[in-house]
């Protein structure tokens, strides 16, 4: 297929900081951008040529858009795989494809096509009812976690379960006619994840991996290179790079792992888009997760996913507490740092306002001017 060039339209579902940042990288390259997302003024609607503002299920809508568009992305999961469907019916071209979004929202779809592509992933099993629920505590054992199969992030529907009592008020919670499935809790030692896109030919460009630490479930922060042996890391990036390759995928997409030992790195999942671990790539490396995005979907070269200097990217969560960042001027005097924010207007307790990345000549000099950073940065 001929490339798609510069000063044609690409078209996004969704218009959170994922498609702003998308929308970024399109725009320095001279694309259009339309973004459909029923929030109006969205962070992506802010920066891009147009949002439509309508729900994800609304046809005519999901019709504009591809009517308005060369090629069409999504920046998030969790919309529902029927509106990329009805897209691909119309004939436009939606990347990664409605497949590859229907594995990915689905836990249990996910974690059998994990295994069957000869990849590591936790014991698994489904559980829609109670009984299934003893047999799951039964065949796979405590401790356990209990997620809801579709439409989790960042924590929110799921469980951890250390006993019976425990799986039985997790189950009480969780189960609303929703399938559920229960995975054996993984003791692993960091959390990694590995961004990389692949282009309509095949080819993937993989970027170093990432350590990631969670604080209640959400991302906190990534440190790029991940402090784990250079075996390991290897193992982590063809791990990736399988995932992407068995799928099909097209386009940028992350591997969230669980690092137990060099010898067992288990898939926790896949996000089939730009992922929050990979933000580090926009100042970090030659060519970023956004960029590559683009790149693939147009059927452009791929960029370099090499990383230039070691990175630590820090999320800035509301609090509540105010809606103006304050201390900006502070951070700002750090060396290498740079600040994203999402153009969100309300700083809501938990919400992902932005992050900011900063460089260092080691990762421990990263890590000591993110911790600076962080003390200078506050909700007022
Ligand atoms: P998820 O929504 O699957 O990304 O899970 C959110 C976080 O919960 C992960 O980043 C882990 O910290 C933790 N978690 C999820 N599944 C497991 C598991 N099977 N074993 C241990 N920790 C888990």
């Amino acid at each position: 297929m001929a490339a798609i060039l510069p000063g044609a339209t690409l078209g996004i579902l969704g218009g959170g900081q994922l498609g702003r940042m998308f929308a970024f990288a399109a725009k320095r390259m001279g694309y259009r951008v339309i973004t459909l997302d029923p929030t109006p003024d969205s962070p992506c609607g802010q920066v891009c040529d147009e949002q439509i503002i309508a729900d994800y299920t609304d046809e005519s809508a999901l019709r504009k858009l591809a009517a308005a568009s060369d090629v069409i992305t999504y920046e998030f999961e969790n919309i529902d795989a029927h509106a990329v469907e009805f897209i691909e019916s119309l004939n436009k071209v939606v990347h990664p494809n409605s497949h590859v979004l229907r594995v990915s929202q689905d836990r249990l779809l996910e974690k059998k096509f994990l295994r069957d592509a000869g990849l590591g992933v936790t014991p698994f099993a489904s559980v829609n009812s109670l009984s299934e629920l003893e047999a799951a505590q039964e065949s796979i054992g405590l401790p356990a976690v209990l997620k809801t199969v579709r439409g989790g992030y960042d924590g929110k529907g799921q469980a951890m379960v250390y006993d019976a009592a425990g799986a039985q008020a997790a189950f009480a919670r969780l189960y609303r006619g929703h399938a559920l499935i229960w995975e054996k809790k993984v003791d692993f030692t960091k959390e990694l994840s590995v961004v990389a896109c692949r282009d309509q030919q095949g080819t993937t460009a993989v970027y170093p991996v990432s350590e990631n630490v969670h604080v209640e479930n959400i991302l906190d922060i990534g440190m790029v290179p991940a402090r784990i042996s250079e075996r390991a890391a290897k193992l982590a990036r063809e791990m990736a790079e399988s995932v992407g390759r068995s799928l099909g995928i097209v386009g940028t997409y992350c591997v969230e792992m669980f690092f137990v030992d060099d010898e067992n790195i288990l898939v926790n999942e896949i996000a089939p888009r730009p992922h929050n671990s990979g933000h580090y790539t926009i100042d970090a490396a030659n060519c970023s997760q956004f960029e590559q995005q683009v790149r693939a979907i147009c059927g452009l070269p791929l960029g370099e996913a090499g990383f230039i200097r070691p990175s630590v990217m820090a999320n800035i969560l509301g609090d509540g507490k105010g809606n103006s960042l304050l201390g900006v001027s502070d951070a700002l005097r750090i060396p290498s740092l740079a600040l994203h924010l999402y153009g969100k207007p309300i700083a809501a307790a938990k919400r992902k306002m932005g992050h900011f990345t900063v460089l260092g000549g080691t990762l421990e000099v990263a890590l000591h001017r993110a911790q600076a950073a962080r003390a200078a940065l506050y909700w007022g």
